[in-house]
């Protein structure tokens, strides 16, 4: 396909047509120190201004860790807000289709239903490993996104990358795979492939391993044009002030991160091997990520022993695959 127009074609009607918010400041690239523009507080600095809608100065830090371009990224309220962005750009309601490959996040169906768009779900294989060809044949020229996850939640495996990229070239609607578990994995990101690919939007986020999901940032890296888009239809000022300060402040210590993360590795291999030595653990899935998913004999009993403990974890046990299983961070 003649990739790059052929994303065009995909956006809906109003999305393509849109002429998005401009504030004085989108249109001043200067050294100006008399801000009379955008009706603000003098006095109560600094938050009293509204924060950089483009986000620049952060914005470039991520593409440079990231090994990205600043026109390749896109930053936004959490992962979350780019799920629901891209929902916004390719989906007509009630009237186009995305495919979620189960089980998984849950978000993906969350935001399906609140924009009015079907959700097709394919089943991952039992062993939880993705299955290309079943997924592009549920696909039909109403459907607009795939999402994957890799890592994925709750599995904690990570999808083969041939098979997740063997499905980005085999379709023409876009395919999202959600990296926010990449931190921990063994595996590469997809971020390398996104040049060949104008397909595919690859989500990460600073919620799991940076230790900031109270600040919500995600990010979003795509073909410069979809990120256009995203960037269109966005709340003009989506990330704070306090946000973009204390990402810079985590990037400037990115070794600290790393120091978390093999801590973080450490102790769930040794959870790993505990649980294996009780009798009443069934099975402990392999673990990608920051997270296990363990098959208990009775899921229930194990879940409301642990919640009287003043223990929380996630029962999965009737999601489809995860029969009797629970997700433990
Ligand atoms: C936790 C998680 C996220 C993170 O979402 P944020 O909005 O960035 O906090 C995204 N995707 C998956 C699969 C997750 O488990």
């Amino acid at each position: 396909m003649a990739k790059d127009l052929h994303i065009d074609s995909l956006v809906r009607e109003n999305v393509r047509q849109l002429r998005p918010y401009a504030s004085a400041r989108d249109e001043y690239s200067g050294s100006a120190s008399v801000f009379l523009d955008a009706n603000e507080n003098p006095i109560a600095a600094p938050l009293n201004r509204y924060p950089d809608p483009t986000q620049a100065a952060l914005k470039e830090k991520v593409a440079s860790l990231k090994g990205v371009k600043s026109g390749q990224l896109f930053l936004g309220n959490g992962s979350d807000e780019a799920i629901d962005l891209l929902f916004r750009i390719f989906c007509d309601p009630g009237k186009d289709q995305v495919i979620t490959v189960d089980p998984t996040y849950g978000m993906y169906g969350v935001c399906a239903d609140i924009n009015a768009v079907e959700r097709k779900a394919v089943l991952l294989n039992p062993d939880f490993s993705l299955d290309a060809e079943r997924v592009v044949e549920a696909v039909n020229s109403r459907t607009k996104l795939i999402f994957l996850c890799s890592p994925n939640n709750p599995t904690s495996n990570s999808l083969d990358r041939n098979a997740m990229l063997r499905l980005v070239e085999s379709v023409s609607c876009m395919v999202v795979v959600d990296e926010a578990y990449m931190d921990f994995s063994a595996q590469s990101s997809l971020l390398n492939e996104l040049e060949g690919h104008p397909n595919l939007v690859v989500l990460q986020t600073f919620s799991k391993a940076w230790g900031l999901a109270g600040i919500r940032l995600g990010m979003a890296f795509a073909h410069p044009r979809i990120i256009g888009y995203l960037s269109s239809i966005k709340y003009p000022y989506n990330v704070n002030s306090l946000t973009m300060k204390r990402a810079m402040e985590a990037m400037d210590h990115a070794p600290a991160t790393l120091k978390m993360i093999d801590v973080i590795l450490e102790q769930r291999n040794w959870l790993a091997q505990r649980l294996k030595g009780f009798s009443f653990v069934e099975k402990v899935f392999p673990s990608d990520a920051n997270f296990l998913l363990i098959r208990v004999q009775d899921p229930l009993k194990t879940y409301n022993y642990l919640m009287k403990q003043g223990i929380i974890v996630r029962d999965r046990s009737r999601v489809p695959l995860c029969e009797g299983c629970l997700r433990i961070t």
